[in-house]
């Protein structure tokens, strides 16, 4: 019912590059985005007003470029989770006078695993601070070498505040573009991504795609992700009403029955009843599927599908306590590589474990390493929804002896732990005789008395022992169940604080079939 091909060399054009800015926060993502859009779009329009559309398209001599409005390596990760690439270059704002910062890493990794070209955008060098130079030395710590050291990441200083720069990084991005050679057909039925949707008190459903192949017309029939509908009208980023759009171009769509998601794939399809049929089989599935998850990344499904051949690679992102131990371990395990397996560790980085790192995991095929840190709880939920596979360890070459003995087809270790219960830290109380006493209250799963407890604060393992004592209302119990309160104390931990997250657990040993 959908008709989606390979289309002919010969009947390809080239298209403008799709470009989403990255970066650590406040290092003026948006106000690049926004001095873009003013020096560029206003001047051309004449006054005309700009739409926000969740994109924007700037003319150059004749050239366009397509600027993503939501800027940041988290909706661009979940929308590659949804099987949506529609990034050709990613811009990576590093402010001068602050240098590489922990986020400015993720959007390095996040655009590498997703193969996307980067060009730096070097801010904020109108301010007194300003140290191009550093920057460019930290980038090169992240495989990023700028041209003038020697190396092919083009890196522009700008300022988003007084425009200097700005033209510079518009030239950048058409020269990168060029050498990609980025084509489409236009003249067949569309394929396009949503980036974004809302419910419109006025009018409707509303949906901005960007178009990929093929031309988006007024009075097409369409589907896009769960949702249909016929295009009542096509509204483009300055707000005027057109009845068509290419590849590369953002539109807003209005007609659809539904709000569909940012990252849901839009067709074009014969008329509106195959688009409504297409629909309701596709809600039908989701029902059946209500409990069952989209992607699944468990070291075993990696195993299988190297055995088949499929891939080589053993994807891995890796989150530690400290960064030194990040690298440890990315060494170590890049090490194990051999000829059937390639290692590669695509994301190291400091603290709990995210929900960006799970996306990432999903979108590129990775299991998660935690070493003393713990996923917070909105990541735990979307690794159990996304089943990908979250390992934790307190020593390093545990973790090497894991994956090496997986690789050697041993796919589960003898003894695996199980959490049996998680507790809130929610006041704490110093008795001289006996120690810090932690007043919890048991959030799920169940404590016993006899199970190993540890310690996470902020995402991080700070200790591992066992509980000393265990109480309610001052009597010894040997348990206690989610939804109560406890008093307990851990040997030889006195350092617990108010807010601090417990798990309680215990090894059993794994049944081979
Ligand atoms: P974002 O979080 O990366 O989107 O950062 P913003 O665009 O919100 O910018 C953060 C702060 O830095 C704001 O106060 C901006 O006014 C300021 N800022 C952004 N670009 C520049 C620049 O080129 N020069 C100076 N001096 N300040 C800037």
């Amino acid at each position: 019912l959908i008709n989606d091909f390979e289309d002919k060399k010969e009947d390809l054009m080239s298209r403008p590059p799709v470009v989403t800015v990255m970066g650590h926060v406040d290092h003026g993502k948006t106000s690049l985005l926004d001095s873009i859009r003013h020096a560029k779009v206003v001047e051309t329009e004449a006054g005309g007003i700009t739409q926000h559309i969740g994109a924007y398209t700037v003319d150059i001599d004749e050239k366009k470029i397509v600027f993503l409005d939501t800027p940041g390596h988290e909706a661009f990760t979940a929308m590659r989770a949804r099987g949506a690439q529609v990034t050709d270059i990613a811009i990576l704002v590093v402010a001068a006078d602050d240098g590489v910062m922990p986020q400015t890493v993720e959007a390095i990794n996040h655009a590498k695993a997703a193969n996307v070209p980067i060009i730096v955008a070097i801010n904020k060098i109108d301010k007194p601070g300003a140290n191009p130079d550093r920057v460019k030395q930290e980038l090169t710590e992240y495989g990023l070498v700028a041209e003038d050291w020697g190396g092919d990441t083009i890196c522009v200083p700008v300022s988003a505040k007084t425009k200097v720069g700005i033209d510079t990084l518009l030239e950048m991005i058409l020269l990168v573009a060029e050498m990609q050679e980025l084509k489409a057909n236009p003249n067949r039925t569309a394929k396009g991504t949503i980036i974004e949707a809302k419910l419109d008190k006025g009018r409707g459903p509303v949906a901005t795609a960007i178009v990929q192949k093929g031309t988006l017309k007024v009075g097409d029939s369409v589907i896009a992700g769960n949702t249909y509908g016929k295009i009542r009208a096509l509204v483009d980023d300055k707000g005027k009403k057109v009845k068509s759009a290419g590849p590369s171009i953002p539109v807003e769509i209005l007609g659809l029955s539904e709000v569909p998601n940012a990252g849901d794939i839009l067709y074009t399809v014969a008329d509106e009843k195959t688009a409504r049929q297409i629909s309701e089989l596709r809600k039908e599935k989701e029902r059946q599927q209500y409990f069952a998850s989209t992607a699944k990344v468990t070291l075993e499904d990696l195993f299988s599908q190297i055995k088949e051949g499929k891939v080589k690679d053993l994807n891995i992102i890796v989150k530690a306590d400290v960064q030194g131990s990040a690298e440890a371990l990315k060494q170590s395990l890049e090490k194990l590589t051999n000829d059937e397996v390639r290692v590669r560790v695509i994301h190291t980085g400091v603290g709990a474990i995210s929900e960006t790192d799970i996306t990432l995991a999903s979108a590129s095929n990775a299991i998660i390493i935690g070493f003393n840190v713990r996923p917070d709880n909105m990541a735990r939920q979307l690794a159990e929804k996304e089943k990908v596979e979250v390992k934790t360890y307190r020593i390093i070459y545990e973790a090497i002896d894991d994956i090496e003995a997986a690789m050697k087809g041993m796919l589960e270790p003898e003894y695996r732990e199980v959490v049996t219960a998680r507790l809130s830290v929610r006041q704490t109380f110093k008795v001289s005789s006996i120690g810090t006493i932690a007043g919890c209250y048991v959030e799920d799963g169940k404590i016993n008395r006899n199970n190993n407890i540890r310690v996470i604060r902020n995402g991080v393992v700070v200790f591992e022992g066992r509980i000393s004592s265990l109480k309610r209302f001052k009597e010894d119990v040997r348990e206690v169940a989610a939804g109560y309160e406890c008093g307990l104390t851990i040997e030889r931990f006195n350092d617990i604080k108010e807010g601090d997250t417990l798990e309680s657990y215990t090894t059993e040993e794994v049944k081979r079939a």
